[in-house]
């Protein structure tokens, strides 16, 4: 019996882009603008969020000359999450929804800073002027929980929620069940675009958003086997916002 030569699986010998990890026919990254802007940006990626055909925490990164991606479960405080340091994490803005829903506090206001106990702060436009980086945690609602748990440092920051407009730009491809639930990218527009009273961040962030969007669809007819659809979850996960803080 001799043996043949295992054939690699097409989504075996498609590259990866360095750059945003997804296998190169789903790589817009040539086609991205930088943007600068003065708020400083983290993101924090849970391990297990492994979803590199939809995922936008990289390619979000990359609009921004020293944005920080970090994947890991904990760190022992901003400083060492961030890679330098961070002289008051209180002014850093950290987004994590959990309960919270920005129409039920103020149905107008595109960020919302909060208290520990979830409440509108006072002095909001004081809050979120002194707002000198964000951080974004990327990953499915369960796993931004644990993220949210497990590092006991983020109730220093000044967390945040969004109010968006409209619903994800993911639509059908990947279902947002609660409507103020974003993809990371459209929440760094939104965040970033509001601290700054910057519409043009939040459009250059969506533009690219729609671009790699339109690019999957495309890939989706031409080569199904490099996009598979995220697996449904349990069912206590199912209804969850696949993508929110
Ligand atoms: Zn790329």
């Amino acid at each position: 019996m001799s043996e043949q030569p295992a054939t690699p699986s097409l989504e075996e010998a498609v590259p990866d882009c360095p750059r945003c990890q997804k296998p190169q026919p789903l790589c817009i990254c040539d086609s991205v603008t930088p943007v600068e802007s003065r708020t400083k940006l983290l993101i924090l990626q849970h391990p297990q969020e492994q979803d590199r055909g939809l995922g936008t925490a990289r390619l979000a990164a990359q609009h921004f000359k020293d944005a920080v991606v970090r994947v890991g479960l904990s760190w022992p405080g901003l400083t060492k999450a961030l890679g330098r340091p961070v002289a008051d994490p209180a002014r850093w803005a950290i987004l994590y929804l959990g309960s919270a829903k920005a129409s039920d506090l103020d149905p107008e206001a595109e960020v919302i800073a909060l208290t520990r106990k979830g409440e509108a702060a006072e002095s909001q436009r004081a809050i979120l002027k002194s707002i000198e980086g964000v951080i974004l945690l990327d990953g499915t609602w369960s796993q931004a929980k644990a993220l949210w748990w497990r590092n006991p440092w983020m109730l220093k920051c000044q967390r945040v929620i969004l109010g968006p407009r409209q619903p994800s730009r993911y639509g059908q491809l990947r279902r947002e069940p609660r409507r103020d639930a974003l993809s990371t990218i459209e929440a760094a527009g939104m965040l970033l675009g509001a601290l700054e009273r910057r519409p043009d961040i939040a459009e250059t962030l969506n533009a690219s958003f729609e671009r790699m969007l339109a690019r999957y669809r495309e890939v989706e007819q031409s080569h199904p086997e490099l996009t598979p659809r995220p697996k449904p979850r349990k069912n206590q996960d199912r209804r969850r916002p696949k993508r929110s803080f």
